[in-house]
């Protein structure tokens, strides 16, 4: 069995280590899921939640069997959400012994019951020393995740308990960064092939000499292939734009054979500079 974590961008070294962690002994009954806003600490906390309650066969959480559906839409009754007592306030003392209470009547529907704390690094230490006392003797059923932002908020006495899992931001934005940058230099190398300025096409299309490795290269040759079809389907100067497709088609074979930036970019050019 594996896990099927598509559903959170990035972190692919936390992917593989809950994959190998189900594969081999199995989910573990606590985890602490830290990382910024934004970063998919709820994304994967239902994840694991569905993954823990899913009844389907194959890749854990299927996604399509009841409890996968009813954990995505938060209306599963085993899972159960705990936050803090209204206007930001941390979860208190108080709710974690209700919540120890609770943990102790059987699931409803399913093997597990899964709890999500929110903000758990913001609760006090009597409070935190309560979910100690849980994590380490709470019935076996029962699962915990607890989400913080800053994990250091956490005593060392319950982070121990936990599996941690550090969700990166730098990850998931760098792949949106990137590729909102890859669009644009797309954009603006389109827009000189279009025109058909020398100048401009020369010093537009130095941007494929500057890219380092050939994925990243590949990557931009497939963003402008897609940008110069769009331009070909709407535009007046068709014949300009789609004798540049067939040529990009021929550098994205080239890049593969591992033809550098330079040489493409020369080959771009000089490919156009024929057509007129
Ligand atoms: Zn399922």
């Amino acid at each position: 069995m594996s896990m099927n974590l598509s559903a959170l961008a990035g972190n692919q070294r936390i992917k593989e280590q809950l994959s190998l962690q189900e594969r081999g002994r199995g989910l573990s009954h606590a985890y602490m899921i830290s990382g910024p806003a934004g970063a998919g600490k709820h994304t994967l906390a239902r994840l694991l939640a569905a993954a823990m309650l899913c009844t389907g066969s194959g890749e854990k959480p299927c996604g399509q069997c009841g409890p996968c559906v009813k954990t995505a839409k938060g209306l599963h009754p085993d899972v159960i959400l705990v936050d803090g007592p209204g206007e930001g306030k941390p979860i208190t003392v108080d709710q974690v012994r209700q919540l120890r209470a609770g943990a102790y009547i059987r699931p409803n529907e399913g093997e597990r019951k899964v709890y999500l704390l929110e903000r758990a690094d913001q609760m006090n230490p009597s409070a935190q020393n309560a979910m100690l006392k849980l994590l380490e003797e709470g019935p076996p059923y029962a699962a915990f995740l607890l989400l913080a932002e800053n994990a250091g908020g956490l005593l060392e006495t319950v982070r121990s308990r936990c599996e941690l899992l550090a969700l990166g931001p730098a990850e998931a934005t760098a792949d949106g960064e990137a590729q909102r940058e890859r669009r644009q230099a797309a954009q603006e190398l389109a827009g000189a092939l279009e025109r058909a300025g020398e100048l401009e096409l020369l010093e537009a299309a130095m941007v494929l000499d500057a890219r380092r490795g050939r994925e990243e290269l590949s990557a931009l040759l497939e963003a402008l292939e897609g940008e110069l079809g769009a331009r070909a389907a709407r535009a007046a100067g068709r014949r300009r734009l789609l004798r540049a497709v067939d040529l990009v088609k021929e550098l994205r074979s080239a890049a593969k054979l591992n033809v550098n930036g330079g040489q493409l970019s020369g080959w771009l050019c000089a490919g156009m500079f024929d057509a007129r």
